[in-house]
């Protein structure tokens, strides 16, 4: 029977980058995908690197009960900027870093307010956005629509290429002594005296740990050890236009939902935030919807109309995979040696970072924040 320390199931970029931190410590890992690496939703995502909290919080007042979890979620997408700073230097290949700020407009007054609301949870703490008026917004992205009234800013946002950046990771990871073998489903596994035993379409394998960095299919596989993940799997679409001349800096966003604006390093404008797509449960295929298309492209030609002169050359769709917020990370309890991997909700944003975070625990260091916020036990009872 195959043998290893660390059995990674899922090469997403959780998956790969934990087999990245855990193989350069030396740490024996395999890691397996039912599918080839990359080919879920670190594949299919718009690259957004998000740190403010999304447009959902424009309408709460913070309850202080909730308020310690918005402080470690924005520790996390924090130091994940910082983790992709570093990746950028020490992978092989250009993974198109750009932290040059993000906006998020409004286009009324009720939005306005509730940025205002936002800003003050996000202060509160410790996170450093900015609010702008009409002038100062205008000021610095002259590429928005008159009907932007205003903006919040936060320096800390930008984008990254989630195509090469998944595939260095591999790389790094098998460079460093760990093993990846595509195409090969987890169909089951049980817990022996001395170790995991991970059943596959191509045999047995015997782990120490066993890791589940497996996306939106996470419940459905800690179901077998009796554990849960509650979550929304949400089938999403993006569009993508023929390649201009530079023209934006800025990640933007809607504060009304549903729109995320970039342009790429070579000249595209990504354009995400369009759904819902539609999922073939028997097929596992995302179909993007032309509904979907064109209430997108409607509001990203509000906020930058310039869009308008520009023909859409690409779309694809994905499943997204949303908890409560925060990642979740660590044991899962009842299955010794059991563990799960899923970033913080913009997990493009928080995967390398999070991957990070357990692959330290797994080493028996102490992380770079505490792991207790994350725990899958706080989902118990839910
Ligand atoms: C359209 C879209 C746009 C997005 N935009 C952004 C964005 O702009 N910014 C941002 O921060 N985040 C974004 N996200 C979210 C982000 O892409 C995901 O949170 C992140 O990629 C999740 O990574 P992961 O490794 O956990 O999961 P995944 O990439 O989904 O990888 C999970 C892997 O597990 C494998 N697997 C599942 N079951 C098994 C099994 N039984 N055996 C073996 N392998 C298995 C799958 O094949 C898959 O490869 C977006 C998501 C989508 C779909």
């Amino acid at each position: 029977m195959e043998r290893t320390d660390v059995l990674v199931v899922g090469g997403g970029l959780v998956g790969n980058a934990l087999a990245y931190y855990l193989a350069r410590a030396g740490v024996d890992v395999l890691l397996i995908d039912r599918d080839d690496v990359n080919n879920a939703a670190s594949g299919r995502n718009a690259g957004s690197l998000h740190v403010q909290l999304t447009s959902s919080y424009l309408d709460k007042e913070a309850p202080a009960d909730a308020e310690r979890a918005v402080e470690a979620m924005i520790s996390v997408l924090v130091q994940s900027i910082a983790t992709w700073r570093e990746l950028s230097r020490e992978l092989d290949c250009d993974v198109e870093l750009n932290v040059g700020g993000g906006l998020m407009v409004a286009e009324t007054d009720d939005e306005m307010r509730g940025l205002e609301r936002k800003a003050a949870i996000e202060r509160r703490v410790g996170l450093e956005v900015e609010l702008l008026g009409v002038n100062e917004v205008r000021a610095i992205a002259p590429y928005l629509g008159p009907s932007i009234i205003g903006a919040e800013f936060c320096p800390l946002e930008g984008k990254v290429n989630p195509l090469p950046a998944t595939p260095a990771l591999a790389r790094g990871a098998v460079r460093a002594g760990a093993r990846i073998a595509r195409h090969r489903t987890l169909t089951s596994f049980r817990r022996e005296s001395d170790a995991i035993v991970a059943e596959t379409d191509r045999g047995d394998i015997r782990c120490q740990r066993m890791v589940c960095a497996t996306g939106a299919w996470t419940d459905a596989i800690l179901n077998r050890a009796g554990a849960r993940l509650p979550g929304v799997s949400m089938p999403q679409h993006m569009n993508v236009s023929e390649p201009v001349e530079h023209f934006m800096d800025h990640l933007v966003q809607h504060a009304g939902g549903r729109l995320t604006l970039k342009q790429g390093a070579d000249g595209h404008v990504i354009i995400g935030g369009g759904r819902p797509a539609e999922l073939d449960p028997a097929t596992g295929f995302v179909r993007v919807l032309r509904t979907s298309i064109e209430g997108n492209v409607a509001i990203a030609l509000h906020v930058v109309p310039r869009l308008g002169h520009l023909r859409i050359v690409r779309t694809w769709a994905g499943i997204g995979f949303m908890t409560d917020g925060p990642p979740v990370l660590g044991p899962v309890p009842g299955t010794e040696g059991l563990y799960v991997a899923v970033p913080a909700g913009p997990g493009c944003t928080s995967g390398p970072f999070s991957a990070r975070l357990l692959a330290d625990h797994l080493m028996g260091k102490p992380p770079a924040l505490d792991l207790a916020p994350f725990t899958i036990e706080r989902f118990a009872g839910i």
